[in-house]
């Protein structure tokens, strides 16, 4: 099914003259042009969002890095020593 450029909905077949939803003549080369151009676009999109979570993703990370942690870490309790109840 392809994408009317008249009212944008999927329900028209590619090949058709009218489109079933808002009864529009398309031509085909209107379609092609149609039909190339939603898929250019969804192309460069895609790209583009990928391209801005590689950005986002290792910038967030970052800056998460810088803050404060919740729970400050403790005092390490080395196991290889045996534990001195001296004192
Ligand atoms: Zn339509």
């Amino acid at each position: 099914m392809a994408n009317c450029p008249s009212c944008w909905k999927n329900d028209k077949s590619f090949f058709a003259i009218r489109c079933p939803d808002c009864n529009t003549v398309v031509s085909f080369v209107e379609q092609l042009l149609h039909s190339t151009m939603r898929l250019i676009a969804g192309i460069i999109s895609t790209v583009v969002f990928i391209a801005f979570m590689l950005w986002a993703v290792p910038t967030f990370v970052d800056w998460a890095e810088t803050l404060e942690p919740a729970n400050p870490p403790q005092a390490e309790i080395n196991f290889d020593e045996p534990l001195d109840f001296s004192n």
